[in-house]
C-alpha cells in the first residue's frame, strides 16, 4: 500500500516537471511577441490597403508565412493572445504578426499591395529560432518516454531487491512480513478451533517438511478460505506462517490484474520464484476470486489478461513436486465463481469454510481483543457475545474499538458497560451492518423452526443423520440444518423421498405449532419440497393414482422450444398431477405436525439449546433428542471457558478427536456434499 502510494506520488511529481519544462519552452521560444499584436491576415491587407503600414516582413516558418511589420502609428487593439497570462487587455502597439498561406496568389496580392502603398517589405529565410521550436515539439514526446523508460530500466537494473521508486512491473508486489516480525499465532484466532485444527497439519508440515516427505505424503499445494468478509481468514493465513515459523508472501487478487497485459503472468512467476527461494514459506493470495473467476465466463471475448494470470497459476502449482514446501493459501468469500480447475487435485483441494461465530466463539474472540484495553466490572463479555448474532471478528473487534473512543471522549480511564452499549448501536447502525441484525423474536422464530426440521431429522433417520443444525446467518438463510445421507446412496425409495420432504415441512410446521403463526421464512423449504413431491408424480412414476407414466423429466433438451408444446399429457392429467404433488405435501405436513406434537419436550429443548449455543453438533443434538440434556465434559460445550487456543491446544483438540474417530470406528462418513444442506430460513 505503502510502496504503491510512492509510486504514484513519484510519477506525479515528474509529470509536473516536465510540464513546467514544457512551459518554458513554450514562453521562450513559442510565443515570444508580447510587444507586437497578432491580427488576422484579412486585417492585414487591409490596413495594407489602406496604408496603415510601414513596413514588414515575410518569413517562412513551419509550412506557413509568418508576416511581421511595423504600422506607422501605433493601433488600438484588443490583445487575445493565445498563453498570454500577462495584459490580455486592450493596448497600443506598433507591432503586428500574421500568417499567411504560402501560395502563389497570396504572395502575389501582398507584394503588389506593397509595392502600390510603397511599403518596404523583406523576405527572410526561415528562422532557425523556429525551426529549433519544431524540432522539439515534435520530439518531446519521444524524450519523454525515452526518459521514463531510462528510469525504469536503472531501477530495475540497480534496485535488484525489488524496492523500486518509480513502478515495478513484472516484479509481484508480494509484501513480506518478516519472519520475526509476524507475532500472530493461533491463540490470536478465536472462536474457529475447527478452522484451526483444519490448519495444523499445514503448520505440521513447514514446519519441517522432510518428515512428510519421507512418508511419500503428498501435501496439499494449496488451501483455500472461504468465508464472508470480516471471519478472519487473513488472520487465520497469518497465524499458519506465524506459528510455523516461515516467511508469509501476501498479495491480492486484484493486484495480479492490473495495467499491462501480460505483467499478471509474470508477477505469478515471479512470485513462486521468490517463495521457493526462501521455502519453506506461504504464499497467500488474498480476493483469489478477483483472477480466479470461471475462465471464458466475461461477456464478450473474456478477459485475456486474468486468463493468462490464472492460467500461470494453474502452471504453477502444478509444477510443485510436492516437497517444495511452499503451500498457497488463498481467500475468497465465494467459491462458487471460481474456476473448477483451480478446485482440482494437487491445486486448492483443501477447502475450508470460515463461517461467522457462534455465541461462545464471540465471547473468545472479544477476549482477544479485550486484551490490552482496560475493562470496567461491569462488563460483560458473555454478554456482549449474546447481544451480537451474526456478527463477524472484525465487527467485534471495530465494537472493542469503538468502545474505547467512546470511553476515551467521555474522559474515563476504563471502558464500563454504557460505552460498549453505544458501541454496539454504533457498529449496528453502520448501513452494511443492518441485514445482520437478528430481532430476539426473529431469532427465537428461527430457533423452533430449526429444531423442527431437527426432530424429524432425529425421528425420521431411515436414510439421512443429522449432522449440525445452527441459528448463524448464512447468506439470506437464517439458519440452517445439514443431513447427511449414511452412506453412499444412488437410489432413493418413495419412502426415502417422503421422508425428505416431512423433514422439509418440519420448519414452518414447527412454526405453527409453537407461534401459531405462518412466516415468509419456510419459502426456500416449499420450494424444495414442491420440487421432490412434483419429481416423485412426474419423473418417478411414484404416484398410484397417476401409475409409471414418466410426463416430465430429463427433455430440457430444446430449451428455446415453446412450453405449451413440451407438454406430453393433457389437461386432464395436468390437473390430477396438481392434485397429486397437494397430496403428498398435505400428507407430508400431517406428518410433521403428528412428530413435532409427539416430542414438544425435545423441540423445546433443542431449541432452547440453539438459542444457548447457536450451533450444536451431531453429538449434541443425539444426547439432547435421547438423553435430554447435553453432552457432559464435551470440550465444544464448556460452560465456562471461551478463549482462543493456541496451536497445541489445537493440535490435542485434533489427536483427541481422531482417538475417538478411532475406537468408535463403525462406517467411515460419506462425502459432504454442499448440497446436502436440507434447509434454509430466509
Ligand atoms: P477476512 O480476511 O476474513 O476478511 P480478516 O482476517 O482481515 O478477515 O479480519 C479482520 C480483522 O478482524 C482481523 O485483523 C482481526 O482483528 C479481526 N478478526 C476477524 N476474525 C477474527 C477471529 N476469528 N479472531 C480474532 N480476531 C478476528
Ligand atoms: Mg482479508
Ligand atoms: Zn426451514
Amino acid at each position: 500500500m505503502n510502496k504503491n502510494n510512492k509510486g504514484v506520488k513519484n510519477a506525479l511529481y515528474y509529470i509536473l516537471v516536465i510540464l513546467a519544462m514544457v512551459m518554458v519552452v513554450y514562453f521562450l521560444f513559442g510565443d515570444n511577441r508580447s510587444s507586437s499584436s497578432d491580427i488576422e491576415y484579412s486585417t492585414f491587407t487591409e490596413q495594407l490597403e489602406d496604408g496603415k503600414v510601414k513596413n514588414f516582413t515575410i518569413q517562412p516558418a513551419g509550412g506557413v508565412y509568418r508576416i511581421t511589420g511595423e504600422y506607422k502609428e501605433s493601433q488600438k487593439v484588443e490583445n487575445s493572445g493565445g498563453l498570454s497570462i500577462i495584459g490580455s487587455t486592450d493596448s497600443n502597439t506598433t507591432r503586428f504578426t500574421t500568417i499567411a498561406l504560402p501560395n502563389d496568389s497570396t504572395l502575389d496580392q501582398i507584394t503588389s499591395s506593397a509595392s502600390d502603398q510603397n511599403v518596404k517589405a523583406d523576405v527572410a529565410e526561415e528562422s532557425s529560432s523556429g525551426m529549433w521550436v519544431t524540432l522539439l515539439v515534435s520530439f518531446l514526446p519521444i524524450l519523454i518516454m525515452i526518459f521514463f523508460f531510462y528510469m525504469i530500466m536503472g531501477q530495475q537494473g540497480g534496485g535488484g531487491g525489488g524496492n523500486g521508486r518509480v513502478m515495478n512491473f513484472g516484479k509481484s508486489k508480494a509484501k513480506e512480513a518478516d519472519k520475526k516480525a509476524n507475532r500472530v499465532r493461533f491463540s490470536d484466532v478465536a472462536g474457529a478451533e475447527e478452522e484451526k485444527q483444519e490448519l495444523v497439519e499445514v503448520v505440521e508440515f513447514l514446519k519441517d517438511p522432510r518428515r512428510f516427505v519421507e512418508l511419500g505424503a503428498r501435501i496439499p499445494a494449496g488451501v483455500l478460505l472461504e468465508g464472508p468478509p470480516g471471519t478472519g481468514k487473513t488472520l487465520l493465513a497469518k497465524a499458519v506462517a506465524g506459528e510455523a515459523g516461515v516467511p508469509f508472501y501476501s498479495i491480492s487478487g486484484s493486484d495480479f490484474v492490473e495495467m499491462f497485459v501480460g505483467v499478471g503472468a509474470s508477477r505469478v512467476r515471479d512470485l513462486f520464484e521468490t517463495a521457493k527461494k526462501n521455502a519453506p514459506a506461504i504464499i497467500f493470495i488474498d480476493e483469489i476470486d478477483a483472477v480466479g473467476r470461471q475462465r471464458g465466463a466475461g461477456m464478450g471475448g473474456g478477459h485475456d489478461e486474468r486468463e493468462q494470470t490464472l492460467n500461470q497459476l494453474l502452471v504453477e502449482m502444478d509444477g510443485f513436486g510436492g516437497n517444495e514446501g511452499v503451500i498457497v493459501i488463498a481467500a475468497t468469500n465465494r467459491s462458487d465463481v471460481l474456476d473448477p480447475a483451480l478446485l482440482r487435485p494437487g491445486r486448492f483441494d483443501r477447502q475450508i469454510l470460515v463461517g461467522r461465530p457462534d455465541v461462545k466463539g464471540r465471547e473468545a474472540i472479544l477476549r482477544v481483543h479485550s486484551r490490552n484495553k482496560p475493562l470496567a466490572d461491569d462488563v460483560d463479555l458473555k454478554v456482549v457475545a449474546q447481544q451480537t448474532p451474526g456478527f463477524a471478528g472484525a465487527d467485534l473487534e471495530n465494537v472493542l474499538n469503538e468502545a474505547a473512543l467512546v470511553a476515551a471522549r467521555r474522559n474515563k480511564k476504563k471502558i464500563d458497560a454504557s460505552d460498549v452499549d453505544e458501541a454496539e448501536d454504533r457498529v449496528i447502525a453502520g448501513p452494511a451492518k443492518k441485514d445482520r441484525v437478528i430481532s430476539e423474536r426473529e431469532r427465537k422464530m428461527v430457533a423452533y423452526h430449526e429444531a423442527g426440521h431437527t426432530i424429524i431429522g432425529m425421528v425420521l433417520n431411515r436414510a439421512r443423520v443429522v449432522h449440525k443444525v445452527t441459528i448463524i446467518p448464512r447468506g439470506r438463510a437464517g439458519g440452517y440444518m445439514i443431513a447427511l445421507p449414511k452412506e453412499d446412496q444412488m437410489l432413493m425409495t418413495k419412502d426415502d423421498m417422503f421422508e425428505q420432504i416431512v423433514g422439509l415441512l418440519g420448519g414452518r410446521t414447527a412454526e405453527e405449532i409453537i407461534f401459531n403463526v405462518q412466516s415468509t421464512g419456510a419459502s426456500n423449504d416449499f420450494e424444495q419440497a414442491t420440487g421432490l413431491a412434483r419429481s416423485m408424480v412426474t419423473e418417478y412414476g411414484m404416484s398410484d393414482k397417476l401409475g409409471p407414466v414418466q410426463y416430465e423429466g430429463n427433455h430440457q433438451v430444446f430449451v428455446g422450444r415453446d412450453y405449451g408444446q413440451t407438454k406430453a399429457y393433457s389437461e386432464q392429467v395436468a390437473f390430477e398431477i396438481d392434485e397429486e404433488v397437494r397430496k403428498i405435501l398435505m400428507d407430508a405436513h400431517d406428518k410433521a405436525h403428528e412428530i413435532i406434537e409427539s416430542h414438544r419436550e425435545q423441540h423445546a429443548l433443542i431449541a432452547e439449546m440453539l438459542l444457548k449455543y447457536e450451533t450444536l453438533d451431531a453429538k449434541a443434538i443425539k444426547s439432547l433428542f435421547e438423553d435430554g440434556k447435553m453432552p457432559e465434559n464435551d470440550s465444544l460445550y464448556p460452560s465456562e471457558k471461551a478463549d482462543a487456543t493456541t496451536f497445541e491446544e489445537a493440535k490435542r483438540a485434533l489427536e483427541q478427536k481422531d482417538a475417538e474417530k478411532q475406537a468408535s470406528d463403525e462406517k467411515p462418513a460419506g462425502p459432504i456434499e454442499p448440497d446436502d444442506t436440507s434447509d434454509d430460513q430466509q
